[in-house]
């Protein structure tokens, strides 16, 4: 009966969505003319624009996207900008593009347009008298473009190679939604109105062209033929990239396609051509393929042909035959990832071997189907190309290629070490991916907007949470409905705009079951799949499992029974919240597991088998493992690699570090490294436990709390034993791009010393904000501080300044109050040694040294002169400025002053730094010419944290 009801009202929907649906009919016809000498398009555009709207429409947005490249106020700019690339906000006025020359007249008479008032690569066209719905117009321009260096995004040029992309004004969507503006960004991608192109394209003769559409010219024909049988006979491609001379005759090859949303063309004078063709699965329809390169990596283009003929046929057979005549693959270099796709023609970047070469090519050819025929709005629903794409991609290779792993490619040695035998390139490439970010809340929605991921998710979660996503729903609907809905999609939705929300009617009227779990919690949220079995009781016939979601998805869940590592019938339960029992057919399995074949994207796998005999039937067996690994679904893994200290007093310690985590994660975490030191034959050694919680919702994105216990000797006959709980705090943000971040941490620290009666009690609250933004990134640290003999309170600033592209100015400015009884205690103007770190807080090489080259180890705290001032202390205030400068490549100047109320002192000198480690060397201070000392006994010494970490065994 609920069935019953659903499917009618879902029908009903459907019914009321398709009258109330309309797309407009952009219809293009454009002549352009290539300057390869100063790199220019030169062009007239006449669009027939038919508004099938049920609105009056007065003004029309238009995408004049090749300004995006104009200067550093437009979208794509700040994005790049704001994700960490400066090449575009560094570029050069020759290497940046720009559109100008537009002149729009409509019906014959000029009309006026307003550029958006955010937005140089969006304009508005007022007309003169609005087209009313169901009227038709024609919108004239002409208009040239600035071919900006291909090295920024997708439309570019390399010298004389041509990525023509994005590069006409184009009528933005308008559809029952209203306008659909929005700027160029290379993260984030488009939508745009279906109509036909009738494009001609006039350059010199020796260029050869990848394009959308049908060619229309015999003699171009016969020319890339001739170019395909030269092809063919080349067993030897050589290396020459150099481009050849221009003829000085020009010619224009006309393209004409319809049913398209986009016109994309790439020309090169050094092409290589191969030519094929591929019989549709459905319709038996022939499509002629091509496929164009240089020499660059022709060696991995010999069988593209086949790549091309694989993914049309593929495709085609589990959604849909390819509507089009033609399909091409170019090869070029662009900015905006390995590949991109145009309808009926995908640009390739260098791709490094075969595989890799293969899988960016039925990718890219894939779009057509997702981007290029289902028009989907990819900028606000991005997995509905790229995720659903990326799940014909992995089921393609996977079809094609199903023995071959990703970690074939590493060494025998490495694989067997790090237990990688059993890992799948679905674990790397789809799960890990996304649990990465899913384990640590740094993970996103499938549906979300594009320019809103950081850029790790719009790989992990877009292509690659989407795929594994829909693994799982081809799983549980069985490969045959799933294909089926996918084909009745592609029949409704061809050339068309389709949403979210259709997709999940099709799946749901074609299936009759309710896929709300799926569309509307799956795709939508940042909710996670995770079942467990939390009882089995045996019956005379029947197994009754319970079953338990500790997740925040009823998707389904299927089961095993497992015996002797085969596997009995598979059942699939429908999802639940809370707990289930379901009867399971009695066997002598060995345990009963959920997901037995991996289908389903759960971010715990390790509650997932329960032992049907023995005590214990919840615990999984230990693996010790080297260094680490994956998760492993059957085992529970303890990692160790083996640990090496070494200090003054103990000189080295051997041991062997224990710890169960190797990628992070929530929860509880330990790493113990126990120690056998040498000289002192004692035990010695750090350990830390923790338990950490991740949250999208609260007010703290992370919450640690952590104990750490260390016991080494502080001098030679002394040893020390030094206990830290803490709690570390970081806030949330709204949004995950943001590059501000608050940190709070407390701590407590107990210090007890072999030789000093009483131990040391310390307690310390930090708060520090940093803004990790590309230019100019800036933190401020604020550190309160109380023991037994005195309270402290600093303030710390760094800012990095930059300058220009190379150069940078760091600054630090410290001010520190203390009020203390005891002179330890006091404000330090240097550097710290070990020596004056009283809570052992350093890791050093020395604790007690007062001079000697292993007091020249020095921390950046407090007044933190690098050069070593003369014992000026302060017990009340000190403050401190110093800059320091890169000169060339690891070598920095430095120039530093603090004064401590009575006296002044400064310095400079140089910095020289490399993979951890910094050397300073003071030139000048108060003290004179190398701080009136030889400039040997100046010089000190600073260690990164990694380095650290590998010297004092941590
Ligand atoms: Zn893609």
């Amino acid at each position: 009966m609920k069935k019953t009801i659903f499917l009618i009202l879902s029908l009903l929907s459907v019914q009321l969505f398709a009258q109330d649906y309309f797309q407009q009919e952009v219809n293009y016809i454009i002549d352009v003319e290539l300057n390869d000498k100063n790199h220019t398009l030169i062009a007239e555009e006449t669009i027939e624009y038919t508004n099938n709207s049920p609105d009056d429409l007065d003004i029309l947005w238009f995408h004049i996207w090749p300004n995006s490249y104009k200067d550093n106020t437009t979208a794509l700019c700040k994005h790049e900008l704001d994700g960490g690339s400066t090449s575009l906000y560094n570029a050069t006025e020759e290497e940046r593009g720009n559109i100008t020359n537009l002149n729009f007249t409509v019906d014959g008479k000029k009309v006026d347009f307003n550029y958006h008032p955010e937005h140089i690569d969006i304009c508005k066209l007022i007309l003169n008298k609005p087209i009313k719905a169901g009227g038709t117009i024609i919108i004239k321009t002409p208009f040239k473009v600035k071919i900006p260096n291909a090295e920024f995004s997708r439309l570019g040029h390399v010298d004389q190679s041509y990525m023509i992309t994005q590069w006409y004004p184009k009528p933005a969507v308008y559809d029952k939604n209203g306008w659909h503006i929005m700027p160029y960004l290379s993260q984030g991608e488009f939508y745009s109105e279906f109509g036909s192109f009738d494009v001609s394209i006039t350059l010199p003769q020796n260029y050869t062209v990848g394009a959308t559409g049908d060619l229309q010219n015999k003699g171009e024909h016969f020319r890339l033929d001739e170019l395909a049988e030269i092809t063919d006979t080349i067993t030897s491609f050589g290396t020459d990239m150099s481009f050849p001379e221009s003829s000085k005759k020009t010619k224009t090859i006309r393209f004409i396609q319809e049913k398209v949303h986009d016109f994309g063309w790439f020309a090169d004078k050094r092409f290589h051509v191969l030519k094929g063709e591929v019989k549709l699965p459905h319709s038996g329809r022939t499509v002629t393929l091509y496929t164009m390169f240089t020499n660059n990596e022709a060696h991995l283009w010999k069988n593209s042909i086949e790549y091309m003929h694989d993914a049309v046929y593929y495709y085609s057979l589990w959604n849909g035959d390819y509507p089009y005549n033609y399909c091409t693959a170019v090869d070029g270099t662009i900015a905006a990832g390995g590949g991109m796709e145009y309808p009926n023609v995908t640009v390739i970047g260098a791709s490094g071997t075969v595989r890799a070469l293969e899988t960016v090519i039925m990718h890219e050819v894939g779009h057509n189907w997702f981007y290029g025929i289902l028009g989907s709005n990819e900028r606000d629903h991005a997995w509905m190309d790229e995720g659903i794409n990326s799940y014909n991609e992995h089921r393609y290779m996977r079809t094609k290629y199903p023995n071959e792993k990703m970690t074939d490619n590493l060494p025998k040695i490495v694989t067997k070490i790090l237990d990688l035998k059993n890992v799948t390139n679905k674990n790397i490439m789809g799960e890990m991916m996304y649990f990465m970010g899913a384990w640590t809340s740094k993970d996103q929605p499938i549906d979300f907007p594009s320019a809103d991921y950081t850029g790790m998710n719009y790989g992990g979660i877009v292509y690659s949470k989407t795929a594994i996503c829909f693994d799982y729903l081809a799983a549980y609907l069985g490969q045959d409905v799933f294909d089926n809905c996918m084909k009745n999609y592609f029949e409704n939705w061809k050339f068309k705009h389709p949403q979210p929300k259709d997709v999940k009617a099709i799946f749901e009227n074609k299936t009759g079951k309710d896929l709300s779990w799926f569309f509307d919690n799956m795709i939508p949220t940042t909710n996670q799949l995770d079942y467990s079995i939390s009882k089995i009781k045996k019956g005379p016939k029947n197994l009754h499992i319970t079953l338990k979601n500790n997740g925040t998805i009823p998707g389904p869940v299927v089961i095993f029974g497992v015996t002797d590592g085969v596997v009995s019938k598979e059942l699939w339960v429908e999802g639940f919240e809370g707990t289930k029992t379901v009867p399971y057919i009695n066997g002598a399995y060995d345990h009963i597991r959920i997901d037995y074949n991996g289908e389903m994207p759960e971010t715990n796998r390790n509650n997932n088998i329960y032992k049907t005999k023995g005590l214990f039937k919840q615990c999984e067996p230990i693996k010790l493992q080297i260094i680490g690994s994956l998760y492993h679904p059957e085992k529970t893994q303890i990692f160790f690699h083996p640990a090496l200290s070494w200090n003054k007093y103990n000189t080295t310690s051997v041991g062997m570090s224990f710890y169960n985590r190797f990628i992070p994660k929530g929860g509880f975490s330990y790493k113990l490294s126990p120690m056998y030191s040498f000289r002192t034959k004692e035990l010695v050694g750090r350990g830390n436990v923790s338990l950490t919680k991740y949250s999208h919702s609260s007010i703290f994105s992370k919450v640690k709390l952590s104990v750490d216990a260390e016991q080494f000797n502080y001098t030679s006959e002394n040893a020390y034993k030094r206990f830290s709980p803490s709690i570390d705090l970081t806030l949330n943000k709204s949004s995950l791009r943001d590059k501000k971040d608050h940190y709070i941490k407390a701590s407590y620290i107990y210090l007890e010393k072999d030789n000093e009666k009483g131990e040391l009690e310390f307690i310390k609250g930090n708060y520090t904000f940093s803004n990790a933004r590309t230019l100019h990134p800036y933190s401020l640290h604020l550190q309160l501080e109380k023991g037994g003999e005195f309270t402290k309170a600093n303030i710390i600033m760094n800012c990095n300044y930059h300058l220009n592209q190379k150069k940078r100015l760091m600054i630090r400015g410290y001010l520190g109050y203390v009020n203390s009884q005891n002179s330890t205690y006091d404000l330090q103007m240097s550097a710290w040694n070990g020596n004056m770190d009283y809570t052992f807080s350093e890791k050093s090489f020395a604790r007690s040294e007062i001079d000697g080259t292993l007091s020249n180890q020095v921390f950046i705290r407090e007044g933190g002169m690098k050069h070593i001032t003369n014992n000026m202390t302060s017990d009340n205030l000190l403050t401190s400025l110093s800059l320091d400068y890169n000169l060339i490549k690891s070598l920095k100047i430095y120039a530093e002053a603090g004064t401590n109320g009575d006296k002044f002192v400064y310095g400079t000198g140089l910095q020289y730094y490399t993979s951890g480690l910094t050397i300073y060397m003071p030139m000048y201070t108060e003290n004179g010419l190398f701080n009136g000392d030889d400039f040997l006994n100046g010089i000190r010494l600073g260690i990164s944290r990694e380095m650290k970490m590998e010297i004092f065994g941590m």
